[in-house]
C-alpha cells in the first residue's frame, strides 16, 4: 500500500506510523529522517538542504522532493510505503502525484489521525521531564510520578517545557491545521483521506486504522 499519514501534533502519528509500517510490511519515510540521512551521508541534496537550514532559511520544495523521490525509488519501497511528514503542502502534492505516475503506481489512502484540540492540549501540556534526565518522562494524567514534582526514576525535579506550554500547543496546532488542510482537501477530492479517531490506547488506534484502511482499499 501507498500511505500518506498525516495528525496534528499530540496525535501519535510517529508512534501509529511505526506500527503501521511494521504491520504493513512497508517502510515508514519520515522528512526528518530523510534530511538527517542525506545530511549524514552528504549527499548532493543533504548538501543543499544544509546550506538553506545554515543560512536560517526554509528548504525549498524541489529539495524535499528531490529526497522523497530517492527514497521512494530504493528497492524496499518499491511496493509500498507510508509518508510522513511528506507532503507538508499541496505543491509537494502535486508533485508526489506526478512521480507516482511516472511509476504507473497511485497513493491507495491517506489517513487522517483526528484528536480533538482540548484532548491534544491535556496530552502536551501534562508532560513533565525530568532536569536531570530529559528521558525520565512522566504525565499528570496518564503517567503520574509518585511524589508531585519529583522524579521517580532519580529523584530530579520534574518541570513543564516551554514547547508544551497550553499557549505553544494551541499555536502549533493552528500552525499545523492552516499547513495540513489544503492537503487534506487535495486529497479529499481524489477520494484518498480515510479519517480514524487517535484517541485511545496505541494498539487500539493502529487497529482502528488497519481495519478503516483494509475497508479503503476494498472500497
Ligand atoms: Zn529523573
Amino acid at each position: 500500500m501507498r500511505i500518506v499519514l498525516v495528525g496534528p501534533p499530540g496525535a501519535g502519528k510517529g508512534t501509529q506510523a511505526a506500527y503501521l509500517a511494521q504491520n504493513l510490511s512497508i517502510p515508514h519515510i519520515a522528512t526528518g529522517d530523510l534530511f538527517r540521512a542525506n545530511i549524514s551521508q552528504g549527499t548532493d541534496l543533504g548538501k543543499q538542504a544544509r546550506a538553506y537550514m545554515d543560512a536560517g532559511q526554509l528548504v525549498p520544495d524541489e529539495v524535499t522532493i528531490g529526497m522523497a523521490k530517492d527514497r521512494m525509488a530504493q528497492s524496499d519501497a518499491v511496493g509500498g510505503f507510508l509518508l510522513d511528514g511528506f507532503p507538508r503542502n499541496v505543491g509537494q502534492a502535486e508533485a508526489l502525484d506526478v512521480m507516482l505516475k511516472d511509476e504507473g503506481v497511485k497513493l491507495d489512502a491517506v489517513l487522517d489521525l483526528e484528536v480533538p484540540e482540548d484532548e491534544v492540549v491535556k496530552r502536551i501540556a501534562g508532560r513533565r521531564v525530568c532536569r536531570n534526565n530529559s528521558a525520565h518522562v512522566f504525565h499528570l494524567t496518564y503517567n503520574p510520578p509518585k511524589t508531585e514534582g519529583v522524579c521517580d526514576a532519580c529523584g530530579g525535579e520534574l518541570y513543564q517545557r516551554d514547547d508544551d506550554s497550553e499557549e505553544t500547543v494551541r499555536t502549533r496546532l493552528e500552525v499545523y491545521h492552516t499547513q495540513a488542510e489544503p492537503i487534506i482537501d487535495y486529497y479529499r477530492a481524489q477520494g484518498l483521506v480515510v479519517t480514524i479517531s487517535a484517541l485511545g490506547k496505541v494498539a487500539d488506534v493502529t487497529a482502528r486504522a488497519m481495519e478503516a484502511l483494509k475497508t479503503s482499499d476494498e472500497g
